[in-house]
């Protein structure tokens, strides 16, 4: 009897923590896309919603098509492309190339590097202190270095 009061209660307390979780990625979509000057269009937002869901995420673009589908969010792969690519100009995400042709997206814009795992295709983050550069060329003439990024490449 308790007990079932107490899964009753409990379950109301997720589905409430739950519903916060849903409403918070909305609202801080909408902010970004805002601040990036960007229009909030229907499938902006939606792909916005997808990718900035609070935890740092690196995401190809067929990973994010894939998502958009599970959540019944009706959009080619072309425009999920070109989506994260507006993203990426505007300064939301950051492209991480790893090979000719692949290429992930980081909701995570700031100063880092990446392990690349060979085999599982999976990246994740090096904070920018674990690297030390101790020489790097200057930039060639009239050019200004605008970043150094490092993939360090795991056999697995
Ligand atoms: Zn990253």
């Amino acid at each position: 009897m308790h007990l079932e009061r107490f899964k009753t209660s409990l379950e109301t307390q997720v589905a409430r923590d739950m519903t916060m979780v849903s409403v918070r990625p909305y609202s801080q979509a909408l902010d970004r896309l805002r601040a990036s000057g960007l229009r909030p269009t229907r499938q902006r937002l939606a792909l916005a919603r997808l990718l900035f869901d609070g935890c740092d995420r690196h995401l190809s673009a067929e990973q994010l098509h894939t998502e958009a589908l599970g959540s019944n969010i009706r959009v080619s792969l072309a425009t999920v492309y070109n989506t994260l690519h507006q993203f990426t100009a505007a300064g939301l995400l950051r492209e991480i190339v790893v090979d000719a042709g692949r290429s992930y997206f980081d909701t995570n814009v700031s100063d880092h590097h990446h392990f690349f795992f060979e085999k599982s295709g999976k990246l994740t983050d090096i904070p920018a202190e674990m690297v030390g550069l101790t020489r790097i060329p200057e930039a060639p003439d009239g050019l200004k270095i605008s970043r150094v990024e490092v993939i360090v490449r795991v056999e697995g």
